[in-house]
């Protein structure tokens, strides 16, 4: 098979066998590339038209106990400056962003053990309360089940853990030792069989990632049917074990974003972050190559700079207004609008 036989293998049948993928992987060039975002487009704008789903992103604490060797906020970063947001300070968040016309909020943040099952309950319930036309997605990290169902009992309907990496032993050049491949992938069954909408991703272009790793992750994230699915570019910072490693690139991040549109047509598929990050229009340019949502910033602008995962992220200079009408003039831009709503996965589980 060629390229172009490999791409319409995939839109054809929703998966290629694994010594073909990595082919597609290992050499592509930019017109394969464009070939898949167009068709990955197409797939998209069939199920969702030209509409590009809002979450409001509200970054609950820069504290986290683990060590991830990629991660800014890793608890050994002495340089990082530290907070947490109060539960009256992240209901402010949302009530700001309803007012923007947001209707699902993401809280996520380092692993901190401030925040106690009861204190998430707390958090979750009151925004059940107070707003209750609108998803609640959590992003908090790894956690016990019985932590999960109690989130879910209180009201959470999704939550984004990325897996990271579907090989084992590339996790472990990740992760220090006390953090378990193991452990990750079970939380994202418990996750999944308790109810929650549920994502998962890994970085592109991580340190010592192969192309094998790569299609590891596409079948994985093929067989585990995800609802979400969050990648992005691995961006070195400046204060880890990592800061000398090359970047992940726009390219392949983009090319991925397509193959993942082509395997899982309905999946919700951000434009992250850091795309935006590794180059100005790279959201932009996900929307284009497949992706559906993008998650602004609403968290408070005083805490903004201290959330950094890697160097030079977009967005810390602005206020919850302005993050959204960037976005939403760049979404415009390229002819799309954003969708005022909950945004809900509208996939069975057998068409995909
Ligand atoms: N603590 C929660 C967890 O573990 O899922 C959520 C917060 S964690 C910082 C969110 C995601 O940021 C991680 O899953 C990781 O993929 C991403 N991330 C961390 N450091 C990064 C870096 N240097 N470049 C790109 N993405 C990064």
């Amino acid at each position: 098979m060629d390229n172009r036989e490999r791409i319409d293998t995939l839109e054809r049948d929703r998966i290629l066998p694994r010594a073909e993928l990595e082919e597609l992987l290992q050499a592509y060039s930019d017109g394969d590339r464009l070939y898949a975002a167009s068709k990955a487009r197409a797939v998209a704008d069939a199920i969702f038209g030209k509409k590009v789903y809002f979450r409001g992103i509200v970054e609950i604490s820069s504290y986290c106990k683990n060590d991830c060797l990629y991660c800014g906020i890793r608890r050994s970063n002495r340089s990082a400056q530290r907070y947490r947001l109060t539960e009256d300070e992240i209901l402010d968040c949302c009530a700001r962003g309803y007012t923007l016309g947001y209707r699902t909020f993401v809280l996520q943040g380092g692993e901190d053990p401030w925040y106690t099952d009861d204190r998430i309950v707390s958090i979750i319930r009151r925004i059940r309360r107070d707003f209750p036309d609108c998803a609640i997605t959590l992003s908090l990290g790894e956690k016990e089940r019985g932590s999960y169902q109690r989130y879910f009992d209180a009201g959470a309907n999704r939550y984004l853990l990325r897996h990271e990496t579907a090989s084992p032993s590339h996790y472990a050049k990740l992760h220090p030792p006390e953090l378990s491949w193991e452990h990750r992938m079970q939380c994202l069954r418990d996750l999944r069989e308790i109810g929650f909408q549920t994502g998962c991703g890994c970085m592109v272009g991580s340190p010592y990632q192969t192309a094998a790793d790569l299609v590891e992750d596409l079948l994985f994230m093929k067989e585990f049917r995800p609802q979400m699915i969050g990648i992005g570019p691995f961006i070195p910072h400046k204060d880890t074990p990592f800061r000398e490693e090359s970047p992940g690139t726009l390219r392949d991040t983009l090319f991925l974003l397509s193959i993942i549109r082509l395997m899982l047509p309905h999946v919700l598929l951000p434009a992250t972050t850091a795309l935006g990050t590794i180059q100005e229009g790279g959201r932009e340019q996900g929307i284009l190559a497949g992706a559906n949502v993008i998650m602004p910033n609403i968290s408070p602008p005083q805490v903004r700079e201290k959330y950094m995962l890697y160097d030079n992220k977009i967005g810390v200079g602005d206020d919850e207004v302005s993050s959204r009408d960037r976005v939403a003039r760049a979404v415009e831009s390229i002819g799309y609008e954003i969708v005022v709503g909950r945004g809900d996965y509208q996939g069975g589980m057998e068409d995909d």
